[in-house]
């Protein structure tokens, strides 16, 4: 049994055995419930065209009109550029920034790695050098890509602009909105394991790590690596031997950071609710929106199902998020064991809603592009927009330093001691496992369809 047939949790730190698994199967902690593999069946071809399709689609949706606005015969055009433009010619660099890094490069970024990466191992062959960093920079990118974001920005964009003007669809944003499913298929499709397998192991670690000595799991590629095997460069850093990535067994000062994050993102949390994010400049008179006020704007039309949807996304859940950070902080701090598996699970909420906070940012950027029009009608990006894009960067950074292996390390010490006292007897506390002996990893069968 090789390294890679063991998994050290990435959630609650257990090392396990993988299971084989039938196509479609996937393999779960036993521990804390989260996936740990998932057999994706001809994982690389269906990628590969995926990403091909991607790249196509891309292209057009970065070249052709994404949206025109017409008013009272006068019409201006945009591409999914011109927010960006418009909203670094406004002085509202840092969200310009932001949008062009969310919504244009690492959509194109993904794509391009994700080429890079599976054309190699599709053509047979060397790989080139350099190879698994490619990958890593992939992985890292995946959360920074809003596109299924950015399309509900423009919903709401459309519905606001409805009584102002008349909103014609460019065939760019067809391509967006293919684009966007594509991407999500490419990855769904991708089994990260198809790449990590062709990359080369040292000899001494295709050999079954001995349970008893600490080992160090890597995040990016998952390889287990005995401590002692594992490489040091110049700056003394520990480094994955087959991905290059830094190995700790925590992230390093974890709480501190997580801390340090949600406070400024609380104290931002307030700006971002109080000040405009954006006035409206209609026939001569101007008139200035606050996040709750679009929500109000949105009622008031009757568009409560794009109401609901900006006020959870912009008001409700970057606070749930902050509440949620706080409580697993302190949780941590003070080594509760109440529902260590619940505790997890509230952390992988806060990791994949804080996105979709972003939908006002972008509201503010389409509608910056579209009404152009001088007196006649304009609208510019306020400071509300500024803070409210760093509370939600910073709400995501803050879930990103955490690390919810430290809600299981009060258990750990737990089962050391228990180890200590009672050695040889059965110390079966919330796994079932036995201190020292690798478990099995949790196997879950394909379900009907997807097999
Ligand atoms: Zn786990
Ligand atoms: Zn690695």
């Amino acid at each position: 049994m090789p390294s890679d047939a063991l998994t050290l949790c990435h959630e609650c730190d257990l090392l396990q055995r993988n299971p084989p698994l039938p196509p479609g199967g996937s393999a779960q902690c036993v521990r804390c419930g989260c996936r740990l593999h998932k057999h994706r069946p001809d994982s690389l071809n269906r990628t590969l065209a995926l990403a091909l399709a991607g790249i196509v689609l891309f292209a057009i949706a970065n070249s052709f009109p994404f949206l025109s606005f017409q008013m009272q015969g006068q019409t201006t055009q945009t591409t999914l550029f011109t927010g960006v433009q418009d909203l670094t010619e406004q002085g509202k660099g840092e969200v310009a920034a932001v949008v062009f890094f969310t919504s244009i490069l690492a959509p194109g970024l993904q794509l391009a790695l994700l080429l890079a990466v599976l054309l190699p191992l599709r053509l047979g062959g060397r790989l080139p050098p350099g190879y698994p960093t490619l990958f890593r920079w992939f992985k890292t990118l995946v959360p920074w890509g809003m596109m299924d974001v950015f399309m509900i920005g423009i919903l709401v964009s459309v519905v606001k602009l409805t009584d102002m003007a008349t909103i014609v669809p460019g065939p760019a944003l067809f391509s967006f909105v293919v684009l966007i499913f594509v991407l999500a298929a490419a990855q769904a499709a991708l089994d990260p394991d198809i790449v990590w397998a062709r990359v080369p192991l040292p000899p001494a670690l295709r050999r079954r790590p001995d349970p008893s000595q600490p080992v160090l799991g890597c995040d990016v590629c998952e390889l287990v690596v005995p401590v002692q095997q594992a490489s040091r460069d110049r700056r003394g850093h520990v480094r994955c031997p087959r991905c290059n990535d830094r190995l700790h067994r925590r992230k390093p000062r974890s709480l501190q950071r997580t801390w340090a994050l949600v406070i400024a993102a609380l104290v931002l949390y307030i700006p971002a609710n109080l000040y405009p994010v954006m006035s409206v400049t209609s026939l001569g008179r101007t008139q200035s929106d606050t996040i709750f006020s679009g929500v109000v704007f949105l009622l008031n039309h009757d568009m409560w199902p794009l109401a609901a949807i900006v006020f959870v996304a912009s008001i409700f859940v970057p606070l749930l998020k902050l509440l949620i950070l706080m409580f697993l902080l302190v949780s941590v701090q003070t080594g509760s064991r109440w529902r260590p598996r619940d505790r997890t699970r509230l952390y992988r909420i806060t990791e994949a809603i804080g996105r979709w906070s972003m939908v006002d940012i972008y509201v503010v950027t389409i509608l910056v592009a579209l009404v152009r029009l001088g007196n006649l009608a304009s609208i510019q990006a306020e400071a509300g927009a500024v803070f409210f894009c760093a509370v939600v960067i910073l709400t995501m950074l803050a879930a990103m330093t955490f690390d919810p292996r430290l809600i299981w390390d009060a258990l750990e010490r737990d089962r050391e001691r228990d180890r200590g006292r009672d050695r040889g007897r059965e110390t079966a506390r919330d796994t079932g496992v036995r201190p020292g002996v690798v478990a099995d990893a949790g196997r879950i069968e394909p379900t009907g369809a997807s097999a």
